[in-house]
């Protein structure tokens, strides 16, 4: 970048440039709270690809995403088939907790069990279970490749496996669906095991060259400790960006409130392996979320904690003391929200995640922008704010993988989507029939003021291929900035490298399409 940057110019040379735009700080100090269409990037210098540009961004102090894209927890926007897909593509979902805690908790099973480097609580059984059990278990689990050992357990002594193609053609007669498995299955003899300890490469070598779908690992006794899957090295291949633990099993997030009785639905969170809690108030700053990141932070050491809501330095000097590795950062900003209206505080977005960024950045504690993302404009603005991550509802709601059924209306195909705080939401109940909410909270209220509302929203395909797009278009993004990755973005925000301008309402118009008689927007 030598001498083409403004750090190498010459201090003339710097007094006449610096007149164009002005620095963050610049923009966002006059007391006015503005949003992300409220200014402009002005361009940088390019000496790289689009395609080189690094989109590696931590979500909190621990857990960094290849995307810094998050779904938001929303009972229209994440559960586990969201989830998935938000990992499989690099980012990362946040399972909403407007349902039962064991439901939540399932659902972060689900996501944790997609895909495995060692599958170590794999589904076992006996020589004694018949097909109709392994049919049982494919229709629960979905796969049905299963380890027999002497006693049906792990840990038990490896005697074979049985596999679809043992039963595929066994038919529904109930001399066929009673079949012991020792009649079905592949006996020891013939089976290709790995030795426990192994590596998870030479496992993977060992799976590959048996051309078999499954490798059982065992012990120098013989004993069953864990079994691996030729379909997790395909899913490896076709996704080679997704966020995994180091078990390669995708990271996920789930949300819970503050209430005692939220304690509960973090261990079973907890025991479900979530890899980060999200506490969702609209207001964090308060009590009883210091209180909870502080028992989180007791119980659960490594677990890592996204406090928020927030929109200020304060607030966010309270989550930070108390142990927040990450906060979210938005009030009022939300499509479905009505906050602003109803209770007259709130902050206007852009303003919002600056002012908690910069804050943040002096502890190490990542922001995510969350609420009001409407374009990838929107989400390049927030992290040249100094955002690490984005949350979008509904950026991804109406996606196949959103929660809800499409149905048509004028012959739209649309999707559900809701704020948690509309009455819809809030008077979703759980199987015992009551109400589970995050806005409505006293049992004393009887009268339920809205935040949110609810409505709908066009089809818009599948996630897997929408974020490649949004990706992409980031990419384009940090290029014209000049920045080859999202930290050098935020090293040149700070640098006082990156300029901004304000944009009137004239120019607003003048930066969209205009002067046509009609056009197609089609996006990818
Ligand atoms: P990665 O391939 O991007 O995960 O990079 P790593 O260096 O962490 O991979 C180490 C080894 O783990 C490589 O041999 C990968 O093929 C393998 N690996 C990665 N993901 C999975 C997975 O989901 N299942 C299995 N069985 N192996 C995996
Ligand atoms: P199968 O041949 O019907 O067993 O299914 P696949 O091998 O195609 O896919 C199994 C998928 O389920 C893999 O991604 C596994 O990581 C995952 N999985 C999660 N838990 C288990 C388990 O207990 N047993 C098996 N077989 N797979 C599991
Ligand atoms: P929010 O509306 O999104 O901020 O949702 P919260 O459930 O976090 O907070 C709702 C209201 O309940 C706020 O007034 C909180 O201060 C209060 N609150 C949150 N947790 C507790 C708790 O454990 N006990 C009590 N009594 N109040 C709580
Ligand atoms: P969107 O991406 O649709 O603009 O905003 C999604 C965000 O709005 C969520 O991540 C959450 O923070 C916020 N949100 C969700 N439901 C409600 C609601 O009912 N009221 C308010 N005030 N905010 C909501």
């Amino acid at each position: 970048m030598a001498d083409y940057v403004i750090s190498d110019a010459s201090q003339d040379e710097k007094d006449l440039i610096s007149k164009d735009g002005l620095s963050a700080t610049q923009l966002l100090s006059s007391g006015n709270g503005l949003t992300y269409n409220d200014f402009i990037i002005l361009p940088g210098y390019i000496d790289f690809t689009a395609n080189v540009v690094d989109l590696s961004s931590p979500l909190t102090k621990k857990i960094i995403l290849k995307v810094p894209l998050v779904s938001s927890p929303m009972d229209t926007v994440t559960e586990s088939e969201m989830a998935i897909a938000m990992a499989l593509s690099g980012g990362i979902g946040i399972i909403h907790n407007n349902c039962t805690a064991e439901y939540q908790a399932n659902e972060v099973q689900k996501v944790k069990k997609y895909e495995h480097g060692f599958i170590r609580d794999p589904v076992v059984l006996s020589p004694n279970h018949t097909v109709l059990d392994v049919r049982n278990v494919k229709t629960k689990h979905g796969f049905c490749g299963i380890p027999i050992t002497e006693n049906g357990k792990l840990g038990g002594r490896l005697v074979g496996i049985v596999t679809s193609r043992d039963i595929d053609f066994l038919e529904d007669t109930s001399s066929q669906q009673n079949l012991k498995l020792e009649n079905v299955m592949t006996r020891l003899n013939n089976l290709i095991t790995g030795a426990s300890g192994v590596t998870l490469k030479e496992a993977n070598s060992i799976l590959e060259k048996s051309k078999k779908g499954k490798l059982p690992i065992v012990n120098n006794k013989g004993e069953l400790v864990a079994l691996m899957a030729r379909t997790d090295l395909k899913k490896n291949r076709s996704y080679p960006n997704a966020s995994k633990d180091e078990n390669k099993q995708l990271l996920v997030g789930a949300a819970i409130g503050t209430r005692e009785e939220d304690k509960n639905r973090l261990q079973l969170l907890a025991a479900s392996k979530v890899d980060v809690i999200v506490l969702d108030s609209s207001q964090g700053n308060s009590q009883y979320q210091i209180n909870m990141i502080k028992y989180i932070k007791s119980k659960y050491p490594e677990m890592q904690v996204i406090a928020g809501n927030i929109v200020t330095r304060m607030q966010a000097r309270n989550l930070i003391r108390a142990g927040a590795d990450g906060l979210r950062v938005g009030m009022g900003s939300g499509s479905i929200c009505i906050t602003q209206e109803v209770t007259a505080v709130g902050r206007a977005q852009a303003t919002a995640v600056y002012s908690v960024s910069d804050y943040a950045r002096n502890f190490g504690v990542p922001v995510i922008a969350d609420g009001g993302i409407q374009t990838i404009g929107h989400i390049i603005k927030a992290l040249s704010l100094g955002a690490s991550t984005v949350m979008m509802g509904s950026l991804l709601a109406g996606t196949s993988e959103a929660p809800g059924e499409y149905f048509f209306s004028d012959g739209v195909r649309l999707k559900k989507y809701r704020g948690m705080g509309s009455l819809d939401a809030m008077n979703q109940k759980d199987a015992s029939g009551s109400a589970m909410d995050r806005y409505f909270h006293n049992e004393m209220d009887k009268l339920k003021v809205a935040q949110g509302v609810s409505g709908s929203i066009v089809d818009k395909g599948t996630v897997l291929k929408f974020l490649p797009y949004l990706q992409c278009g980031i990419r384009h993004g940090c290029h014209d900035i000049g920045a080859k990755s999202v930290s050098t973005l935020h090293h040149m925000i700070h640098s006082e490298e990156v300029k901004f301008e304000r944009r009137t309402q004239s120019a607003q118009l003048e930066g969209n399409v205009h002067s046509l008689f009609s056009y197609e927007k089609r996006l990818y």
